[in-house]
Order: C-alpha cells, then structure tokens, then sequence
C-alpha cells in the first residue's frame, strides 16, 4: 500500500503540474468574441490614421505612398533595385520586358553585420554603397547609369514618390542620425562620398508594397500586400477621396498601414501577456510596435523563449534547469519554430533540434515545448488574420458591395515556412470576414521585382509628362 500511495501521489503531481501548463497556454487562446473585437479596434486605427485631425497621434500610421497605378505591361527596361530591411539585404538587376509581362532577375545577398545595423547612418549607408558597387562590379556593368529603386522596409513619410524620412528604425536597426532624414538624400550622399558612379534614384517602396506590385502584376484584382515575415505590416489601395493628408479625390492611392504599431496606445493591453511585455522590454524599441511583436518572426521565438523560462522556474520544464543557452536572445528563430511544429517531425526529432540549441530534455519536456510554440503562433496567425479581416471588410464597405473578391499578395518567411500559419490565418480571415473571397497569392521576390516595377512604371510616367 506504500507503493499504491507513492503512485497516487506522483499522479497527483503530474496533474497538478499538467495544470499549471494549461494555464499559461491558455493566456494565449484567443475566443471568436476576442477576435471580433481586435478586428473592429483595427478599423478604428485606419480610420484615425486616414483623417487629418487624428493622423498626428495615430499609432497605425496610414501613410500615403505615392504608388497610384498599377504596372500596365507597357513598362521596359534595366533596373537597379535595392532590398534592405528583411532577413537578408539584397541588391538585384531587373529587366523587364514589355508585352509578354516577364521579368528577369540577378540578384546578391549581402549580410550586414550587427555592428553596422546599430552603428551611424554613414556607416550603413557606406556600407550599402559598398554592396552596390561589389554588384556592379560582379555584374559587369561598372559605369551603367540604372535607374534604381529602394525597398525600404521602415516606415516612412513621403510626399512623392523619391523622398522618404525615416519616422523611426524598427525590427533589428538601430543606426544612429538617421531618423527623421530622408533615406533617398542618405543614399545619394552615400553614392557621392564614394564617387565611383552615379545612379538615378526613382522610387522609394515598402516591402508590402513591392509585394503587393508584384503580385498585380499578374492579378489585376490584387489590391492588398502583406508580409509575414521579420517584421509584419500590410498594404492597400485606398480611394483617394479617403485619404485626408493628400490633396485630390481622383482614383486610388497606396496606403502603406504600419499595422506593427497597432496596440501603441494601449489598446491591445488586455491580451498581452507578462511574457510579451518581457519581450517588448528587451527589444531595441520598449513601448513600440505591440502587434508586430505578437505576430512576427523576429519576436515570436523570443516569447516562446519567455515562456520556457518561466515553466523552468516553476519546475514544469528541463528539470527546472535554466541553461545558459535559455538565457541568450534569439535562439528561437522562425526556422527552429517551424521544425518544431512540423506535424511529420517526431517527438525524437524535437529534442534533437531542442538538443542543437543547448536545451537537454526529456520526452515529456518535448511534447510541452512544441504546445507552447503552437499556442504562440496560432495567436500570431489569428492576429494576422483579424487585421487582414479588418481591411477586407472596410473596403468591401467602402465600395457599398454586398459581397467582395479581392487578391492579397503575400511574402514573407513565417508565411512561407511554417507549417500552420498560412492555414489558420485563411480560416481566421473567413470567420472574421464572411462577406469576402479573400485569395492569397504567394509572391516569388516581391519585394526586389516590386520595386522594379514601381520604378519602371514612374520613369514612364515620367516620361509621359516630359513629351
Ligand atoms: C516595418 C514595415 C515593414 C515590415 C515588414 C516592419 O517592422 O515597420 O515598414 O513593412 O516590418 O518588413
Ligand atoms: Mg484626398
């Protein structure tokens, strides 16, 4: 009967513990009332973000990108593009050809060191200006006068299509003396510091907008760009006559959301966690972009990080182990996630991968790690899909439609790479938006090939004007 008690008592322990799991992953189950209500604070940020009054405090920016048309297949030549602000920073050669809407890409990556996305903003943009000419260079094509676009992954305020101020760096830059500067003047003086060649700086294009280009250009019902990546963010095609802060009531503009910074203003508070205020504490910038830093790549294995710590500390985990490993920032990337979650990886497999990052654990330590990564990008993903609802269902009203098909270009690595996200996103989106056939359109480059595009349709433009 000893043993009979033993074995009750360590059930009883399992179950206790078994609880306390459940309690933490349940702080991140979001109910269909919740949802409802994040989608409807989201509109109410589009709207402040769109009128003049409002627009100074709004925390989802709204800002006008100066993108009106979409390419018309008319559009020709070389291109030069730039791709800063993702996983990778990338320069490419674009050439379009006319007629046929087929587009041929060279691309380079180049990495840019810690040291430099933190340093001065001289630094960085030497350092751009060194990636050109390495490319030119490996190109052949040193002298070449290419008009050139800059996808700029930051938000941004334009007042034409070449000029750009920083309003401020987020994800994981943080270069001194560049906020409030113009990114174009940045880059020309970079250029001109070297004086090696000269290059004609036509368009400066978020990576949402790129994307969503991109994707228009093949469907011409692509009126949304979302990218799910390191950073989150989402753009649309606005009706001019909604959009206060730019003259002109013809047509439709780009509208670049800034939906990362939805929340800002506390709105959002009653979903957050202690342990996404953990992660929004340690980032480069406290207080600032609450949405991205619930749904995005570059924060989500950081919150599951939190996580594992806390059920360590409470003896739930890694034999209430913290290893050093645990300790350091960013050892969750999006990949690790994605592995994790792979419905075909066995438990054995998890561990290896848990193994590769320092963490040693048991069966049942695997079986919790892969729940907390699953409850921490289910939230993401029905987050995601709440805003994209929220759009889709302002301008299916917007229009007075009764029912509305629109395609949404999307790029991005959590999108791409995981084995969940995409899915439960659609599903979210059609609960939260019954009225709309919502297509995604996956996006191969959109934002170096956007930027070419964007480019080449302002040089027509531009010449179209001069003749
Ligand atoms: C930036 C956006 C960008 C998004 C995705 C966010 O951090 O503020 O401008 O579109 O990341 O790269
Ligand atoms: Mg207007």
């Amino acid at each position: 009967t000893k043993g009979a008690a033993m074995v009750t008592a360590v059930a009883s322990r399992v179950q206790a513990q078994r609880k306390q799991i459940d309690k933490v992953l349940a702080l991140f189950r979001l109910t269909q009332e919740q949802l409802v209500g994040i989608r409807n604070k989201m509109q109410v940020e589009f709207e402040y973000g769109l009128k003049k009054d409002t627009h100074p405090l709004a925390t989802v920016k709204m800002l006008p990108t100066y993108v009106c048309g979409m390419p018309d297949g008319t559009e020709k030549g070389k291109f030069l593009a730039l791709d800063l602000g993702g996983t990778n920073f990338r320069v490419l050669l674009v050439k379009i050809r006319s007629g046929r809407r087929s587009v041929r890409m060279y691309n380079k990556i180049f990495a840019i060191p810690l040291e430099i996305m933190q340093g001065t903003g001289e630094e960085l943009f030497d350092h751009i200006v060194q990636c050109i000419a390495d490319f030119l260079d490996y190109m052949g094509l040193k002298g070449a006068q290419l008009p050139l676009g800059f996808t700029f992954s930051f938000p941004c305020r334009q007042t034409s299509i070449d000029k750009g101020t920083l309003i401020e760096w987020t994800k994981g830059f943080k270069a001194t003396d560049c906020e409030g500067e113009d990114v174009v003047d940045m880059l020309r003086e970079a250029i001109k510091r070297r004086n090696e060649f000269d290059l004609d700086i036509v368009a400066v294009v978020n990576d949402t907008v790129g994307t969503m280009m991109t994707c228009g250009y093949e469907d011409r019902n692509c009126e949304v760009g979302l990218i799910a990546g390191t950073g989150s963010n989402m753009c649309y095609m606005e009706e001019m006559r909604n959009i206060e802060l730019v003259e002109g009531d013809e047509g439709k503009m780009c509208i670049n959301t800034e939906w990362g910074g939805f929340g800002d203003n506390g709105c959002l508070d009653d979903i957050q966690t202690q342990y996404d205020k953990e992660v929004d504490e340690g980032s480069l910038n406290p207080g600032k972009q609450r949405y991205e830093k619930m749904t995005s790549g570059m924060y989500l294995g950081e919150i599951v990080r939190q996580i594992l710590i806390d059920l360590t500390k409470q003896g739930l985990l890694f034999r209430g182990q913290i290893s050093e490993r645990l300790r350091t920032r960013g050892i969750f990337e999006t990949k690790f996630l994605s592995q994790i979650e792979s419905d075909r990886l066995a438990l054995l497999q998890v561990r290896r991968i848990l193994q590769q990052l320092g963490l040693d654990s048991t069966c049942e330590d695997s079986i919790v790690v892969k729940e907390v990564c699953g409850a921490v990008s289910r939230r993401a993903a029905q987050l995601y899909g709440a805003g994209l609802a929220a759009i889709v269902e302002k301008r299916r009203e917007d229009q007075g439609l009764e029912h509305m098909r629109i395609t949404v270009g999307v790029d991005g690595t959590l999108y791409k790479l995981h084995p969940h996200f995409s899915r439960i996103l659609r599903e979210t989106v059609k609960e939260l938006a019954p009225q709309c056939d919502v297509m995604f359109m996956l996006s191969e480059d959109g934002s170096g090939k956007g930027a070419a595009l964007i480019t080449a349709v302002a040089k027509r433009l531009q010449q179209a004007q001069r003749e």
